[in-house]
């Protein structure tokens, strides 16, 4: 590539707007143009990095045996209705009419659309397991579209869906889907964790999320760094920007045992519900000097929701608190907001009894133990003695510290069990004959999230880093003088033809512009690898190499560029 013909709108200084470093720089460099609130056109660079990204997804998916497919974006409500999910999904859900009045949705995600498919292609157990996947532009109609394409409301994904006759061949897909995740960031150069989450309007039981860390991240992730224990916390996404630079709100619900201050933060930020419950949860579990655990409700009417729903582990406490200790707790009844307190021992044995239903320990002795659902996955069983622990301690299974980081969701795998197959009435033939409803897993890559959480991770004052996997040219040839110096030309000429040849993603800077705004240039848009030709270092039959990183330049002798390069 010739940078003379390329489109590379940079820009000197970062649009207000841009609040977070990666956002900054993806507009300074000229990856991205935004068209509407979340909305966004690739340029030609940002481009050539996701279609990277998306390179090594696919060979990984391929790798273990998933099959590419291509569903579509326009989805028919009857679907929807059929799984139940267009009462459930919210205003998330981009919806609008065809000419014939007929309800419809662009697609946030395609666990209909794909259990309808199989649903007519399988009938025997001896068809599974099967996994497919996409990698295909998505739509959320998020409330808080912010940071660029970190939290678009178009953004590209990867999702695979895989089916099985029984839950062991799900777990066995699950595994290497995990393992395939931990390639696909590893082979992108990312410092990255695997936590255990919440499986949210998904829905499903076993689910792990992939965090890149970094700072500008929106979930709170704690994890132990003496074992694998690791769970998503926290998500920060509707708190405004400007507390993302302090101290997390989690971390200070840890360090502050005052409930009354939860109340206020959780009114003042409309935290959701649930995730507020688990932070209390892992508040009570870091500060238990108290007998008590502490339970926000917002009204009845969003306690029985969550009772009816998705924790058994809380429903058993509230089920027993009567009406009125719950109604004296908050202060003003329904509606209102406000801290209930119930000591452990009232709780503890309910609780244990609603854990054991989901595998965890039987012998535990109710006044000494809090079971955690860190990930409202009690199914993993995870039931500590809590009583004394501390953000710094030994955590769940008893090795390590626990320590707590900032993390910015780039996968989520989950075992969706039946919820689909069965609500969408699927079934298989197993080997006696006989109609079963299959088993199914869904795995999900932030394709152009990634872009973002690459440059998060990998930056510096003068810009962007790519790793070299996920670079958009991995070595650029930049002439001084191009164009009035006919050796300096002919030199960065050849060099560039020949790197052509040999199949290099090479670019040559033949603008002729000024060295100083050149290499400015070169370094906001990250290229690993730089060539630098000039009519003084021709004269010794040399041209000067710098790595993007580099502390200064290094000579090479023009007869060997080419081995030194190769
Ligand atoms: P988040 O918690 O950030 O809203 P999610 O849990 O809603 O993400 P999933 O349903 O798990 O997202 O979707 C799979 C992946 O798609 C996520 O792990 C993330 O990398 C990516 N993703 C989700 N929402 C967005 C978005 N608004 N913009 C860019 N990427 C997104
Ligand atoms: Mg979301
Ligand atoms: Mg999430
Ligand atoms: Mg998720």
């Amino acid at each position: 590539m010739r940078l003379s013909n390329y489109y590379l709108p940079t820009l000197k200084e970062a649009p207000a707007e841009a609040e977070i470093i990666s956002h900054q720089l993806m507009l300074r460099a000229g990856l991205i143009k935004q068209v509407s609130s979340g909305i966004y056109t690739w340029l030609p660079l940002g481009l050539t990095v996701y279609k990277k990204i998306e390179a090594i997804v696919r060979e990984e998916m391929n790798n273990i045996g998933a099959l590419e497919i291509d569903m579509p974006s326009a989805q028919p409500a009857e679907l929807w209705q059929d799984s139940g999910r267009w009462q459930d999904y919210g205003p998330e859900l981009l919806r609008f009419k065809d000419r014939h009045q007929r309800d419809f949705c662009i697609g946030p995600t395609h666990e209909e659309i794909v259990t309808d498919l199989l649903k007519g292609e399988v009938q025997s157990y001896k068809q599974l397991p099967i996994t497919v996947y996409q990698i295909q532009k998505k739509f959320r109609d998020e409330i808080r579209p912010r940071f660029g394409v970190m939290r678009g409301r178009e953004f590209l994904m990867k999702d695979a869906y895989s089916f099985h006759a029984d839950s062991a061949s799900l777990a066995t897909t699950y595994q290497a889907m995990y393992q395939a995740y931990q390639q696909i960031f590893t082979r992108m150069g990312l410092d990255f964790c695997a936590v255990e989450a919440d499986s949210g309007s998904i829905g499903g039981s076993r689910s792990h999320e992939f965090h890149v860390l970094a700072d500008s991240g929106e979930d709170v992730i704690m994890f132990s760094d003496g074992s694998d224990f690791a769970s998503n916390i926290e998500s920060t996404q509707s708190l405004p920007v400007t507390t993302l630079t302090e101290p997390t709100e989690a971390m200070r619900l840890v360090d502050t045992p005052d409930t009354k201050t939860i109340a206020a933060l959780v009114e003042k930020y409309q935290l959701p519900i649930e995730k507020t419950i688990k932070t209390l949860v892992v508040k009570a579990a870091t500060d238990c000097d108290s007998d008590l655990i502490a339970l926000l409700v917002r009204g009845d009417h969003e306690l029985n929701a969550i009772k009816a729903e998705k924790h058994p582990w809380v429903a058993s406490p509230l089920q027993m608190a009567s009406e009125d200790d719950i109604r004296q707790a908050i202060g003003a009844g329904p509606g209102s907001l406000g801290p209930v307190n119930l000591p452990i021992p009232f709780i503890a044995d309910e609780t244990v009894a609603a854990m054991s239903d989901f595998g965890a320990g039987a012998n535990i002795e109710a006044k000494h133990y809090f079971g955690i659902n860190w990930g409202r996955d009690v199914a993993l069983g995870e039931v500590m003695d809590i009583r004394n622990a501390k953000v710094g301690d030994s955590s769940p299974d008893g090795s390590g510290h626990l320590r707590m980081a900032r993390g910015i969701e780039v996968g989520h795998i989950f075992q969706l069990g039946k919820k689909y197959s069965e609500a969408m009435q699927m079934t298989v033939l197993d080997e006696h004959g006989k109609a079963v409803t299959p088993y199914m897993g869904c795995y999900g890559v932030g394709v152009t999230r990634l872009v973002a959480a690459a440059i998060e991770q990998h930056h510096d004052d003068k810009g962007i880093i790519w790793p070299p996997a996920i670079a958009p040219f991995s070595l650029v040839i930049a002439p001084i003088n191009y164009g009035k110096s006919a050796a300096v030309t002919q030199f960065a000429d050849d060099l560039y033809q020949t790197l052509r040849d040999k199949g290099i993603p090479v670019v040559l800077d033949d603008r002729g512009k000024r060295p100083g705004v050149m290499f400015s240039e070169l370094e906001l848009i990250g290229i690993p690898h730089r060539v630098v030709i000039g009519d003084k270092t021709l004269a010794d039959n040399e041209v000067e190499y710098q790595g993007r990183t580099d502390e200064s330049s290094q000579r090479i002798a023009t007869d060997t560029v080419l081995e030194f390069l190769l």
